[in-house]
């Protein structure tokens, strides 16, 4: 049910406000998601019914690069190898990866790159049988379970693996068990919109963020931690300019920090 907003009460009214936001994402349908701008490429990354591999090696390939460049890989790595079938791919080499990777100069760390793109594919090969949906499919697991099959990914390490998690839960509506123990990360733009709102105190800890998080919304914090996150990237900005088109605008205390 939305909750309404307490005039008398601004940080309840805050935090309601959030928490309306929250769950309208939370239970929005599914959405194609733009991950590379590219429609050809978003579209098969976004086809976890018969391409799910791109989904995957796009993870993989998510490290030190504008994630839209890692996230466009896979796509490209198709055009070269005959088409998006995972079958084309486990028939690459080490060395044909390699090859297209420098060539096409797709990553800041080539060598590297190209061997854990390498290392996924036969993983998805022995492991799940050719298809990857089984890291989300195989034996309904939680989240906990698919963080850790990500995690058994060389290359993957463990922000990777919760993200991955997060999307297939979030924005592909994969139901999975436990979306309320993904793990929350923070960073400086959610600190900022939490201390600015009062929501939390101007010396919180990283506990009292997490806390503040879990409280606007405990189904799935997650989904509150990334639209507070995108409050921040969109409107607090440092010298407030953004404050006048933010929907908290009218309730917010806008704290000095
Ligand atoms: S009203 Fe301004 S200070 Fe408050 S959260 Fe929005 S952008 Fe940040």
């Amino acid at each position: 049910m939305e909750r309404n907003y307490p005039m008398s009460d601004p940080k309840q009214t805050i935090n309601n406000i959030l928490f309306n936001k929250a769950k309208e994402l939370h239970e929005k349908p599914r959405e194609i998601v733009a991950f590379t701008g590219i429609p050809e490429s978003d579209a098969l990354l976004n086809d976890n019914e018969n391409y799910p591999h791109f989904f995957v090696l796009a993870c993989v390939m998510d490290r030190q690069i504008p994630s839209e460049r890692a996230w466009n890989i896979p796509y490209i790595i198709s055009q070269e190898c005959g088409g998006p079938e995972f079958e084309n791919f486990l028939a690459l080499t080490l060395d044909d990866i390699y090859t297209i990777f420098a060539r096409k100069n797709l990553h800041k760390f080539n060598e590297k790159m190209s061997g854990y793109f390498h290392k996924a594919i036969i993983r998805i090969h022995s492991e799940y049988k050719d298809n990857a949906a089984e890291i989300w499919q195989l034996a309904q697991p939680d989240c906990k379970l698919v963080m850790k099959r990500f995690g058994n990914f060389p290359g993957v390490g463990h922000k990777i693996s919760i993200m991955a998690t997060d999307i297939l839960a979030r924005d592909f509506k994969v139901p999975l068990k436990g979306v309320d123990e993904i793990e929350i990360l923070s960073d400086s733009r959610i600190e900022k919109v939490l201390k600015r709102t009062g929501l939390v105190p101007k010396n919180a800890s990283e506990r009292q963020i997490t806390d503040a998080i879990i409280k606007i919304y405990p189904d799935y914090p997650k989904i509150a931690e990334f639209l507070i996150r995108e409050t921040g990237k969109e409107y607090c900005k440092g010298d407030f300019s953004g404050c006048d088109r933010c929907y908290l605008n009218e309730y917010c205390p806008k704290n000095q920090i």
